[in-house]
């Protein structure tokens, strides 16, 4: 797909990897809409850009949100056109196992609030925000790609119970519109990331990322441009659809 002029909405795209996605698009030409839940860290993000010539715009949405992405996306019509392209981004985590037993009392730790916090941001924020993006896609008669950010979790994490079982869904919905939408002329793609330099791995603990970097057999965390390039690629290959793209320095092999 020719990205020259093209409206591709980011969620997340305030930050991380959501905003490394929409310099490299922007830099091939799009126009970005930012979808993102804080007003000043989307102003921020609007600015980078703009100092690097990006058209940007930015739309505070809460991807969990039926309401909030919908308004989102009818103002992204109304201010820059319909979107021919969408990168399903958003992302929180929210870790704890299952239950914990010591010394005989067995404790349930992961409770179902946060199970359900996890799974409306990660999952049901991917599936509204790609009905949203399909929808516009075909009222307007346009090709279009949705692309989905999973995680290497979806196979499975410790701790991860919530997290593990969004990211998982999301490829399953990569796949279900990889078939559904291909008759409209909508591609979809997933790119899943292993450890990548941003705020969410920041917050995890020096001792743990060190002991993961090593475990990497390409021995480092990614980059958040890594990622970028490889939505880039989803975008840019006409005959990709509904697969996935493991970009993690071997870490799943
Ligand atoms: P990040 O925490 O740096 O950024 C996430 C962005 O999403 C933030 O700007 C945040 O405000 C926004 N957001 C959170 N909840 C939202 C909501 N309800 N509505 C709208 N926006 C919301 O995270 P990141 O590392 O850039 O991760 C981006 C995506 O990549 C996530 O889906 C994450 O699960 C996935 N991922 C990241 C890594 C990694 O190592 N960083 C690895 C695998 C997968």
């Amino acid at each position: 797909m020719q990205l020259t002029n093209k409206v591709i909405a980011i969620t997340g795209g305030a930050r991380g990897l959501g905003l490394a996605v929409a310099e490299r698009l922007g830099k091939q030409g799009a126009r970005l809409a930012l979808l993102d839940m804080s007003a000043a860290a989307l102003d921020e993000a609007v600015s980078s850009l703009a100092a690097l010539d990006i058209q940007a715009k930015a739309f505070v949405t809460n991807v969990a949100d039926e309401q909030s992405v919908q308004q989102a996306f009818a103002d992204i019509a109304s201010r820059m056109g319909p979107v021919g392209g969408c990168v399903n981004n958003a992302g929180i985590t929210d870790d704890s196992l299952l239950i914990k037993a010591k010394e005989g009392v067995v404790e349930k730790r992961m409770s179902l609030s946060s199970w359900q916090k996890v799974l409306d941001v990660n999952l049901t924020g991917v599936f509204l925000c790609g009905r949203e993006a399909a929808t516009q896609m075909v009222e307007a008669g346009h090709q279009g790609v949705i692309v989905n950010i999973s995680s290497i979790s979806r196979a499975g994490n410790m701790g991860q119970s919530n997290y593990a079982a969004a990211k998982a869904g999301v490829h399953a919905l990569t796949v279900t519109w990889g078939k559904e939408l291909a008759r409209y002329g909508i591609r979809t793609g997933t790119v899943a990331p292993g450890f990548i330099a941003t705020d969410m791995t920041a917050s995890m603990r020096p001792d743990m990322l060190e002991r993961i970097s090593a475990s990497v057999p390409l021995q480092h965390l990614g980059e958040a441009d890594n990622i970028a390039q490889s939505v880039a690629f989803i975008f840019e290959n006409d005959y990709f659809t509904a697969r996935i793209i493991e970009c993690d320095g071997g870490l799943r092999l």
